[in-house]
Protein backbone atom coordinates (compact mmCIF):
# COMPACT_ATOMS: atom_id res chain seq x y z
CA UNK A 1 0.00 0.00 0.00
CA UNK A 2 1.31 3.40 -0.92
CA UNK A 3 -0.72 5.17 2.10
CA UNK A 4 -0.65 5.83 5.92
CA UNK A 5 -4.12 6.02 8.24
CA UNK A 6 -4.82 9.11 9.38
CA UNK A 7 -4.38 7.34 13.51
CA UNK A 8 -0.96 6.38 12.27
CA UNK A 9 -0.18 9.64 10.60
CA UNK A 10 -1.31 11.32 14.06
CA UNK A 11 0.67 8.67 15.63
CA UNK A 12 3.67 9.47 14.47
CA UNK A 13 3.78 13.38 14.57
CA UNK A 14 2.55 13.10 18.45
CA UNK A 15 -0.80 15.07 17.67
CA UNK A 16 -4.18 13.95 18.67
CA UNK A 17 -6.10 12.22 15.75
CA UNK A 18 -9.22 14.56 16.44
CA UNK A 19 -6.70 17.13 15.81
CA UNK A 20 -5.67 15.65 12.52
CA UNK A 21 -9.33 14.87 11.49
CA UNK A 22 -10.08 18.61 12.13
CA UNK A 23 -7.38 20.27 9.60
CA UNK A 24 -8.35 17.65 7.14
CA UNK A 25 -11.31 18.37 7.10
CA UNK A 26 -11.03 22.06 6.67
CA UNK A 27 -8.85 21.19 3.86
CA UNK A 28 -12.46 19.63 2.43
CA UNK A 29 -11.63 15.51 3.48
CA UNK A 30 -14.77 13.56 5.48
CA UNK A 31 -12.38 11.44 7.17
CA UNK A 32 -12.49 8.55 10.10
CA UNK A 33 -9.26 7.74 12.14
CA UNK A 34 -8.81 4.59 9.92
CA UNK A 35 -9.18 6.64 6.79
CA UNK A 36 -5.75 6.31 4.91
CA UNK A 37 -3.80 8.88 2.91
CA UNK A 38 -2.01 9.38 0.40
CA UNK A 39 1.44 10.84 0.50
CA UNK A 40 0.80 14.37 -1.18
CA UNK A 41 -2.01 14.37 1.50
CA UNK A 42 -0.09 13.49 4.47
CA UNK A 43 2.83 16.00 3.24
CA UNK A 44 -0.16 18.16 3.15
CA UNK A 45 -1.20 18.13 6.43
CA UNK A 46 2.10 16.90 8.10
CA UNK A 47 3.27 20.58 6.95
CA UNK A 48 0.20 22.02 8.35
CA UNK A 49 1.66 20.57 11.62
CA UNK A 50 4.87 22.24 11.42
CA UNK A 51 6.53 18.68 10.05
CA UNK A 52 9.17 18.50 7.11
CA UNK A 53 7.91 15.89 4.33
CA UNK A 54 10.80 14.02 4.93
CA UNK A 55 9.28 12.59 8.44
CA UNK A 56 6.30 11.40 5.91
CA UNK A 57 8.66 9.92 3.65
CA UNK A 58 9.95 8.07 6.62
CA UNK A 59 6.37 6.58 6.96
CA UNK A 60 6.66 5.73 3.96
CA UNK A 61 9.94 3.73 4.55
CA UNK A 62 8.69 1.98 7.19
CA UNK A 63 5.62 0.79 5.82
CA UNK A 64 8.00 -1.54 3.62
CA UNK A 65 8.26 -3.78 6.55
CA UNK A 66 7.52 -7.01 5.10
CA UNK A 67 3.46 -8.38 5.85
CA UNK A 68 2.86 -11.68 7.29
CA UNK A 69 1.68 -13.80 4.13
CA UNK A 70 -1.63 -15.79 4.45
CA UNK A 71 -0.43 -19.61 5.09
CA UNK A 72 -2.55 -20.76 1.91
CA UNK A 73 -0.40 -17.85 -0.60
CA UNK A 74 2.74 -19.80 0.79
CA UNK A 75 3.97 -22.65 -1.84
CA UNK A 76 7.05 -24.53 -1.66
CA UNK A 77 10.47 -22.83 -2.18
CA UNK A 78 14.23 -24.42 -2.97
CA UNK A 79 16.58 -24.23 -0.42
CA UNK A 80 19.53 -21.65 -0.45
CA UNK A 81 22.68 -22.89 0.30
CA UNK A 82 25.66 -21.53 1.74
CA UNK A 83 29.25 -23.67 1.58
CA UNK A 84 31.27 -23.17 4.21
CA UNK A 85 34.99 -24.54 6.12
CA UNK A 86 38.35 -24.23 6.43
CA UNK A 87 40.71 -22.95 3.53
CA UNK A 88 41.23 -25.88 0.85
CA UNK A 89 39.29 -28.39 1.93
CA UNK A 90 37.75 -27.76 -1.31
CA UNK A 91 35.04 -25.27 -0.82
CA UNK A 92 35.42 -24.00 -4.75
CA UNK A 93 36.17 -27.57 -5.91
CA UNK A 94 32.64 -28.90 -4.23
CA UNK A 95 30.58 -25.68 -5.60
CA UNK A 96 32.33 -25.96 -9.16
CA UNK A 97 31.73 -29.95 -8.88
CA UNK A 98 28.24 -29.64 -8.40
CA UNK A 99 27.68 -26.83 -11.07
CA UNK A 100 29.52 -28.42 -13.66
CA UNK A 101 28.16 -31.99 -13.29
CA UNK A 102 24.67 -30.09 -13.63
CA UNK A 103 25.68 -27.93 -16.25
CA UNK A 104 27.19 -31.23 -18.57
CA UNK A 105 23.30 -32.74 -17.71
CA UNK A 106 21.47 -29.57 -18.43
CA UNK A 107 23.02 -28.38 -21.29
CA UNK A 108 25.07 -27.95 -24.30
CA UNK A 109 27.68 -25.49 -24.57
CA UNK A 110 27.02 -24.95 -20.70
CA UNK A 111 28.32 -21.36 -21.08
CA UNK A 112 28.20 -20.40 -17.12
CA UNK A 113 29.40 -16.81 -15.85
CA UNK A 114 29.91 -16.37 -12.14
CA UNK A 115 27.27 -13.88 -10.92
CA UNK A 116 27.62 -14.86 -7.41
CA UNK A 117 24.88 -17.20 -6.94
CA UNK A 118 23.54 -20.10 -9.28
CA UNK A 119 20.74 -23.07 -8.80
CA UNK A 120 20.69 -26.56 -10.03
CA UNK A 121 18.41 -29.23 -10.46
CA UNK A 122 18.21 -33.13 -8.72
CA UNK A 123 15.14 -34.71 -9.51
CA UNK A 124 13.13 -31.94 -10.85
CA UNK A 125 13.74 -30.36 -8.02
CA UNK A 126 16.03 -27.08 -7.73
CA UNK A 127 18.62 -25.72 -4.85
CA UNK A 128 20.50 -22.95 -4.83
CA UNK A 129 23.74 -22.34 -4.16
CA UNK A 130 25.73 -19.18 -3.01
CA UNK A 131 29.04 -18.97 -4.14
CA UNK A 132 30.79 -15.99 -2.48
CA UNK A 133 33.21 -17.74 -1.03
CA UNK A 134 34.01 -17.55 2.36
CA UNK A 135 32.79 -16.56 5.28
CA UNK A 136 33.00 -12.72 5.32
CA UNK A 137 29.95 -12.85 3.39
CA UNK A 138 28.17 -14.67 5.15
CA UNK A 139 28.50 -12.89 8.03
CA UNK A 140 28.83 -9.11 6.13
CA UNK A 141 25.28 -9.90 4.97
CA UNK A 142 23.81 -11.42 8.64
CA UNK A 143 25.32 -7.94 9.84
CA UNK A 144 23.38 -6.14 7.74
CA UNK A 145 20.14 -8.40 8.72
CA UNK A 146 20.06 -10.03 5.40
CA UNK A 147 19.24 -14.13 6.53
CA UNK A 148 19.56 -15.70 2.76
CA UNK A 149 21.02 -18.82 3.56
CA UNK A 150 18.90 -22.00 4.42
CA UNK A 151 21.40 -24.39 4.95
CA UNK A 152 25.04 -24.50 5.51
CA UNK A 153 27.07 -27.25 4.01
CA UNK A 154 30.23 -27.56 6.36
CA UNK A 155 32.79 -28.95 3.74
CA UNK A 156 35.93 -30.76 6.64
CA UNK A 157 38.94 -32.26 4.68
CA UNK A 158 39.23 -35.73 5.44
CA UNK A 159 42.90 -35.59 5.69
CA UNK A 160 43.23 -31.87 7.62
CA UNK A 161 40.31 -32.59 10.04
CA UNK A 162 39.24 -29.68 12.42
CA UNK A 163 40.68 -26.79 11.72
CA UNK A 164 40.16 -23.12 12.99
CA UNK A 165 37.63 -21.48 10.34
CA UNK A 166 35.98 -25.07 10.50
CA UNK A 167 34.82 -23.86 14.50
CA UNK A 168 34.06 -20.23 13.01
CA UNK A 169 32.15 -21.24 10.37
CA UNK A 170 30.13 -23.85 12.75
CA UNK A 171 29.63 -20.84 15.59
CA UNK A 172 28.29 -18.27 12.44
CA UNK A 173 25.65 -21.16 11.49
CA UNK A 174 24.80 -21.74 14.95
CA UNK A 175 24.41 -18.30 15.51
CA UNK A 176 22.62 -17.43 12.94
CA UNK A 177 20.28 -20.39 13.48
CA UNK A 178 21.22 -22.48 10.32
CA UNK A 179 21.14 -25.87 10.63
CA UNK A 180 24.61 -28.01 9.16
CA UNK A 181 25.63 -30.37 6.74
CA UNK A 182 28.89 -32.10 6.88
CA UNK A 183 30.54 -32.93 3.96
CA UNK A 184 33.85 -35.00 4.51
CA UNK A 185 35.99 -34.08 1.39
CA UNK A 186 39.27 -35.71 -0.48
CA UNK A 187 37.84 -39.06 0.37
CA UNK A 188 39.66 -40.05 -2.35
CA UNK A 189 42.79 -39.78 -0.51
CA UNK A 190 44.57 -42.65 0.69
CA UNK A 191 45.07 -40.55 4.03
CA UNK A 192 41.49 -39.76 4.29
CA UNK A 193 40.45 -40.15 7.79
CA UNK A 194 36.38 -39.61 8.13
CA UNK A 195 36.04 -41.53 11.56
CA UNK A 196 38.69 -38.54 12.94
CA UNK A 197 36.17 -35.98 11.03
CA UNK A 198 33.29 -37.50 12.84
CA UNK A 199 34.93 -37.63 16.50
CA UNK A 200 36.59 -33.81 16.35
CA UNK A 201 33.08 -32.91 15.03
CA UNK A 202 31.44 -34.53 17.77
CA UNK A 203 33.11 -32.14 20.00
CA UNK A 204 31.24 -29.19 18.75
CA UNK A 205 27.79 -30.92 18.75
CA UNK A 206 27.77 -32.19 15.54
CA UNK A 207 27.01 -35.80 15.82
CA UNK A 208 26.28 -38.29 13.18
CA UNK A 209 22.91 -39.92 13.12
CA UNK A 210 24.53 -43.39 13.06
CA UNK A 211 26.23 -42.10 16.38
CA UNK A 212 22.51 -41.19 17.88
CA UNK A 213 23.29 -37.64 16.55
CA UNK A 214 21.13 -35.23 14.32
CA UNK A 215 23.31 -34.02 11.90
CA UNK A 216 24.00 -35.61 8.38
CA UNK A 217 27.15 -36.45 7.35
CA UNK A 218 28.04 -37.26 3.72
CA UNK A 219 31.67 -38.15 2.94
CA UNK A 220 32.43 -36.95 -0.83
CA UNK A 221 35.38 -36.19 -3.32
CA UNK A 222 34.64 -32.83 -5.02
CA UNK A 223 37.77 -33.93 -7.12
CA UNK A 224 36.96 -37.52 -8.22
CA UNK A 225 32.66 -37.05 -8.34
CA UNK A 226 31.94 -38.96 -5.66
CA UNK A 227 28.61 -38.98 -3.49
CA UNK A 228 27.82 -35.49 -5.13
CA UNK A 229 23.89 -36.54 -5.69
CA UNK A 230 23.91 -38.30 -2.61
CA UNK A 231 24.80 -34.79 -0.78
CA UNK A 232 22.41 -32.73 -2.82
CA UNK A 233 20.04 -35.47 -2.15
CA UNK A 234 20.56 -34.85 1.48
CA UNK A 235 20.15 -31.06 1.54
CA UNK A 236 16.29 -31.43 -0.05
CA UNK A 237 15.69 -33.95 2.42
CA UNK A 238 17.00 -31.36 5.54
CA UNK A 239 14.97 -28.55 2.80
CA UNK A 240 11.92 -30.63 3.33
CA UNK A 241 11.66 -30.99 6.84
CA UNK A 242 12.43 -27.58 7.25
CA UNK A 243 9.34 -26.73 5.02
CA UNK A 244 10.48 -24.09 3.25
CA UNK A 245 7.99 -21.78 1.82
CA UNK A 246 7.25 -18.22 0.08
CA UNK A 247 4.57 -16.38 -1.43
CA UNK A 248 5.26 -15.92 -5.21
CA UNK A 249 2.22 -14.18 -5.95
CA UNK A 250 3.16 -10.69 -5.00
CA UNK A 251 5.91 -7.67 -5.74
CA UNK A 252 9.23 -9.16 -5.12
CA UNK A 253 11.36 -8.87 -2.09
CA UNK A 254 15.26 -10.35 -2.10
CA UNK A 255 18.42 -9.51 -1.11
CA UNK A 256 21.57 -8.00 -3.19
CA UNK A 257 23.92 -10.80 -3.26
CA UNK A 258 26.86 -9.29 -5.68
CA UNK A 259 26.94 -6.11 -7.21
CA UNK A 260 29.30 -4.06 -9.79
CA UNK A 261 29.44 -1.45 -12.48
CA UNK A 262 29.71 -3.18 -15.75
CA UNK A 263 31.61 -0.70 -18.19
CA UNK A 264 28.96 -1.61 -20.93
CA UNK A 265 26.01 -2.18 -19.12
CA UNK A 266 26.10 0.31 -16.12
CA UNK A 267 25.72 -0.85 -12.32
CA UNK A 268 24.28 -4.80 -12.60
CA UNK A 269 23.33 -6.68 -9.47
CA UNK A 270 22.57 -10.66 -8.54
CA UNK A 271 19.44 -10.46 -6.39
CA UNK A 272 18.36 -13.69 -4.91
CA UNK A 273 14.17 -13.24 -4.12
CA UNK A 274 12.76 -14.81 -1.76
CA UNK A 275 9.63 -13.75 -1.52
CA UNK A 276 7.49 -12.51 -4.58
CA UNK A 277 8.14 -12.15 -8.12
CA UNK A 278 10.07 -10.13 -10.20
CA UNK A 279 9.38 -9.24 -13.50
CA UNK A 280 10.91 -7.36 -16.81
CA UNK A 281 9.88 -3.92 -16.04
CA UNK A 282 9.08 -3.40 -12.83
CA UNK A 283 10.50 -0.69 -10.03
CA UNK A 284 12.35 -1.14 -7.32
CA UNK A 285 14.61 -0.02 -4.43
CA UNK A 286 17.64 -1.80 -3.28
CA UNK A 287 19.62 0.13 -0.31
CA UNK A 288 19.61 4.27 -1.72
CA UNK A 289 19.16 3.06 -5.04
CA UNK A 290 16.16 2.78 -7.49
CA UNK A 291 15.71 1.68 -10.42
CA UNK A 292 13.52 -0.53 -13.16
CA UNK A 293 14.16 -3.85 -14.52
CA UNK A 294 15.47 -3.33 -17.81
CA UNK A 295 16.84 -6.91 -18.35
CA UNK A 296 17.74 -10.01 -16.11
CA UNK A 297 19.60 -13.58 -16.88
CA UNK A 298 20.86 -16.83 -15.23
CA UNK A 299 24.17 -17.78 -14.32
CA UNK A 300 23.33 -20.13 -17.46
CA UNK A 301 23.68 -16.31 -19.42
CA UNK A 302 19.90 -17.06 -20.44
CA UNK A 303 17.71 -14.03 -20.51
CA UNK A 304 14.65 -14.52 -18.22
CA UNK A 305 11.09 -12.71 -18.32
CA UNK A 306 11.03 -13.79 -14.71
CA UNK A 307 12.13 -14.88 -10.97
CA UNK A 308 10.51 -16.58 -8.23
CA UNK A 309 11.49 -17.11 -4.74
CA UNK A 310 14.78 -18.79 -4.17
CA UNK A 311 15.75 -17.56 -7.59
CA UNK A 312 19.16 -16.10 -8.52
CA UNK A 313 19.26 -13.46 -11.13
CA UNK A 314 21.34 -11.02 -12.42
CA UNK A 315 19.52 -7.48 -12.95
CA UNK A 316 20.32 -4.38 -15.18
CA UNK A 317 18.70 -1.34 -14.54
CA UNK A 318 20.16 0.20 -11.48
CA UNK A 319 20.50 3.67 -11.00
CA UNK A 320 23.84 3.51 -8.91
CA UNK A 321 25.36 0.43 -7.50
CA UNK A 322 23.90 -1.33 -4.73
CA UNK A 323 25.89 -3.16 -1.47
CA UNK A 324 26.02 -7.31 -1.12
CA UNK A 325 23.31 -7.32 2.04
CA UNK A 326 20.84 -4.50 0.83
CA UNK A 327 17.11 -5.43 0.88
CA UNK A 328 15.51 -5.26 -2.57
CA UNK A 329 11.66 -4.79 -2.37
CA UNK A 330 10.00 -4.59 -6.16
CA UNK A 331 7.28 -2.20 -6.20
CA UNK A 332 4.83 -1.18 -9.35
CA UNK A 333 5.25 2.50 -8.16
CA UNK A 334 8.19 4.58 -9.63
CA UNK A 335 7.43 7.65 -8.01
CA UNK A 336 7.32 6.08 -4.72
CA UNK A 337 10.61 4.07 -5.66
CA UNK A 338 12.28 7.06 -6.28
CA UNK A 339 10.73 9.01 -2.90
CA UNK A 340 11.85 6.38 -0.87
CA UNK A 341 15.46 6.05 -2.37
CA UNK A 342 16.01 9.84 -2.41
CA UNK A 343 14.96 9.99 0.99
CA UNK A 344 17.68 7.07 2.29
CA UNK A 345 19.78 8.83 -0.12
CA UNK A 346 19.49 12.23 2.27
CA UNK A 347 19.78 9.66 5.51
CA UNK A 348 22.50 8.54 4.62
CA UNK A 349 24.36 11.65 3.50
CA UNK A 350 23.14 13.04 6.92
CA UNK A 351 24.98 10.26 9.06
CA UNK A 352 27.94 10.44 6.91
CA UNK A 353 27.87 14.33 7.39
CA UNK A 354 27.65 13.31 11.23
CA UNK A 355 30.66 11.20 11.04
CA UNK A 356 32.78 13.49 9.24
CA UNK A 357 31.62 16.34 11.73
CA UNK A 358 32.16 14.17 14.69
CA UNK A 359 35.88 13.37 13.08
CA UNK A 360 37.01 17.21 12.55
CA UNK A 361 35.86 18.04 16.34
CA UNK A 362 38.01 14.87 17.21
CA UNK A 363 40.90 16.42 15.29
CA UNK A 364 40.37 19.56 16.72
CA UNK A 365 40.53 18.23 20.27
CA UNK A 366 43.55 16.52 19.24
CA UNK A 367 45.65 19.50 17.98
CA UNK A 368 44.45 21.20 21.09
P1 LIG B 1 38.93 -23.97 -0.73
O1 LIG B 1 40.04 -23.11 -0.24
O2 LIG B 1 38.15 -24.51 0.42
O3 LIG B 1 38.06 -23.31 -1.74
O4 LIG B 1 39.60 -25.25 -1.39
P2 LIG B 1 39.83 -25.58 -2.94
O5 LIG B 1 38.59 -26.02 -3.59
O6 LIG B 1 40.58 -24.46 -3.55
O7 LIG B 1 40.76 -26.87 -2.82
C1 LIG B 1 42.03 -26.85 -2.23
C2 LIG B 1 42.88 -27.96 -2.80
O8 LIG B 1 42.32 -29.22 -2.48
C3 LIG B 1 42.98 -27.92 -4.31
O9 LIG B 1 44.29 -28.24 -4.67
C4 LIG B 1 42.03 -28.97 -4.77
O10 LIG B 1 42.37 -29.56 -5.99
C5 LIG B 1 42.12 -29.98 -3.64
N1 LIG B 1 40.89 -30.75 -3.49
C6 LIG B 1 39.64 -30.29 -3.36
N2 LIG B 1 38.75 -31.28 -3.24
C7 LIG B 1 39.46 -32.45 -3.30
C8 LIG B 1 39.12 -33.84 -3.25
O11 LIG B 1 37.95 -34.23 -3.11
N3 LIG B 1 40.12 -34.73 -3.31
C9 LIG B 1 41.43 -34.34 -3.44
N4 LIG B 1 42.35 -35.29 -3.51
N5 LIG B 1 41.78 -33.05 -3.52
C10 LIG B 1 40.82 -32.11 -3.45
MG1 LIG C 1 38.11 -21.33 -2.47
Amino acid sequence: SESITVGELAKRMGVKATDLIRVLMKMGMMVTINHPLDVDTATLVANDFGYEIENVALDVDEILEAVPDAPESLVKRPPVVTIMGHVDHGKTSLLDAIREANVIAGEAGGITQHIGAYDVELNGRKITFLDTPGHEAFTAMRARGAKVTDIVILVVAADDGVMPQTREAVNHSKAAGVPIIVAINKIDKPEAKPERVKQELMELGLVSEEWGGETIFVEVSAKKRINLPELLEMVLLQADVMDLRANPDKEARGTIVEAKLDRGRGPVATVLVQEGTLKNGDFFVAGVHYGRVRAMQNDRAEKVQSAGPSMPVEVIGFTGVPDAGDVFIGMNDEKRAKEIASHRQQKLRETELAKHSKMSLEQLYDKI
